[in-house]
């Protein structure tokens, strides 16, 4: 079976080598132009590669490599990783965000995305990007959460499924229409933006 775009799971690897790329959000947490803030649990960042006009991580202190290393012993810092995101949603207070996780992350350390729904950022580029966030690939906080508390762990997406989401035609997530590539998606979305800019 054909591999989808993204990189392979490291969840089904050996930890990452110090300096492997899979690493660099755990760099990322302490560098001071992409840290937004942290406490004692967690690091925000910025994403580097932001796939919105407002994209953060959430990134907890302790070395948690993804979702399915999650236990039920995790279910309190899920909810506070949730909360410092509704808190950053306050910021932007004329913006709508999706919160949740990758079903299959390409980098190690678990990382809570905060992303805003304008989808309008140059990194944005391909039909892999626009589906791992707009279709059931994109797992919700909520989601996660709920799985965690009922099954005590999160299920691994098969690599069909995660194939099936990533590679599906491209629908627009505020309307019906399915645009026919990326530039005319692209053009597309930004009908959408608001200009209530902050
Ligand atoms: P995921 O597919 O869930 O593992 O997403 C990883 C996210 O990390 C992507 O949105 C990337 O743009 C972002 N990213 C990749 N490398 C870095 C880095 N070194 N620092 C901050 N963000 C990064
Ligand atoms: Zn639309």
């Amino acid at each position: 079976m054909k591999k989808h775009k993204l990189k392979s799971n490291p969840s089904n690897e050996p930890p990452a080598k110090k300096g492997h790329w899979a690493l660099g959000l755990v760099d990322s947490m302490k560098d001071p132009e992409l840290k937004v803030q942290e406490d004692d649990r967690v690091v925000v960042i910025k994403d580097k590669f932001p796939k919105a006009e407002f994209h953060y991580l959430i990134l907890p202190k302790d070395e948690i490599p993804g979702i399915l290393s999650l236990g039920k012993q995790h279910e309190d810092l899920l909810e506070h990783m949730e909360n410092v995101a509704e808190n950053l949603k306050t910021k932007h207070c004329h913006r709508e965000f999706k919160i949740g996780y990758h079903a299959v992350p390409n980098m190690q350390r678990l990382h809570l995305h905060v992303i805003s729904t304008d989808f309008n950022s140059p990194c944005l580029k391909t039909k892999v990007h626009w589906n791992s966030f707009t279709s059931p690939f994109f797992k919700s906080s909520q989601n996660i959460r709920d799985e965690l508390q009922e099954n005590g762990k999160i299920k691994k997406m098969s690599c069909e499924e995660c194939d099936g989401y990533l590679k599906r035609p491209l629908k627009c997530h505020k309307c019906s229409t399915t645009p026919k590539n990326m530039p005319e998606l692209k053009r597309h979305i930004l009908s959408h933006v608001t200009k209530n800019k902050e």
